[in-house]
């Protein structure tokens, strides 16, 4: 009797085992159950999770219900799976922009203005600029003439109108420590050796040099400049100097530290400090520009100072 009882509990467990449900067949749906990645007929049966004709999904694009992207808007593709109906979107990335010359946004380079070409998307009107650098000038030399110190100043001309006027400054022999002066014919060479070579303004004093202008115009000051060593001054021309014009003071440029403009010592490097407008001098009456530096730092200037004529202000 125990024995019987025994191999008939064995034959429902293994009944259980194989039907899953406890019931001799499955029920399975007629409907497709899904996910994202497969189908399957499912047993309708409950706390039954047998499943049968298990597959991946067969997909068909289904351009009637896609989205075209354009360069503005992203679009997207539908797939339909062919067994089970299941739907998969996907995102279609922007179209690039179909860029056609703009003439009427571009602006030829000049030979001190940058320009700019543009072209414009014949879909959106998205306008891209790419610039033009300037073309820069090509200075004729001219003639030379003298400012009222009797130093000499050479004239330049460009093709386009613009002028530009150079002055000679590497001029060690009139180096003095602390005094500033410049061509004051006081002082030997010998007292600027730290210097090597160039025109210092040492602390609290200033440099001068005067321009007989012909053009009016707004001009660019530009200087060589070679840094001290740190050892001699710290290097920064920001805290440390200003320009005067025939004594009023105008802003500097560049400014910082040398170390942040990236000037090499121990060569002379044609730096911006300025730009301004100048009106025509008569004759006996130059411009005069000034560099003054208001601290105990120690630079060299030296090379040539160049006045070059810049477009107008806007
Ligand atoms: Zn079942
Ligand atoms: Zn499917
Ligand atoms: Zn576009
Ligand atoms: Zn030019």
């Amino acid at each position: 009797m125990r024995k019987k009882m025994l191999i008939s509990m064995v034959a429902v467990f293994l009944s259980v085992g194989l039907t899953g449900c406890g019931k001799p067949a499955h029920n399975f749906a007629t409907e497709w159950s899904k996910n994202a990645s497969e189908h399957w007929h499912a047993c309708l049966d409950s706390d039954c999770t047998e499943k049968k004709d298990v597959g991946a999904h067969t997909f068909v694009e289904d351009a009637t219900k896609g989205i075209a992207a354009t360069c503005t808007a992203t679009g997207k593709k539908v797939e339909v799976c062919s067994v089970c109906a299941y739907e998969k979107e996907t995102t279609l990335p922007k179209t690039d922009h179909n860029y056609v010359a703009y003439p009427a946004g571009s602006r030829a380079a000049t030979h001190d203005v940058d320009g700019v070409t543009a072209e414009k998307c014949s879909i959106c009107g998205d306008v891209k600029e790419t610039p033009i650098p300037a073309l820069g000038h090509n200075f004729v030399v001219g003639a030379t003439v003298k400012n009222v110190d009797n130093y000499d100043v050479i004239k330049h001309s460009c093709t386009c109108g613009k002028v530009a006027l150079k002055m000679a400054v590497l001029d060690y022999s009139f180096l003095t420590e602390g005094s500033n002066s410049f061509r004051d014919g006081t002082i030997a060479e010998g007292d600027a050796t730290e210097a090597g070579e160039g025109v210092r303004v040492a602390g609290g004093g200033s440099i001068k040099w005067r321009l007989p202008i012909e053009v009016a115009g707004r001009y660019r000051f530009s200087l060589g400049a070679n840094p001290a060593p740190n050892a001699i001054g710290d290097p920064n021309i920001e805290t440390k100097n200003g320009v005067k014009v025939n004594g009023v003071e105008v802003p500097l440029i560049p400014s910082g530290p040398y170390s942040g403009l990236g000037i090499q010592l121990g060569q002379f490097n044609q730096l911006v400090m300025a730009e301004f407008d100048a009106q025509v001098t008569a004759p006996g009456e130059d411009l005069e520009i000034e560099i003054t530096q208001v601290a105990s730092q120690r630079l060299f200037w030296g090379g040539e100072l160049w006045l070059t004529q810049i477009p107008t202000a806007e």
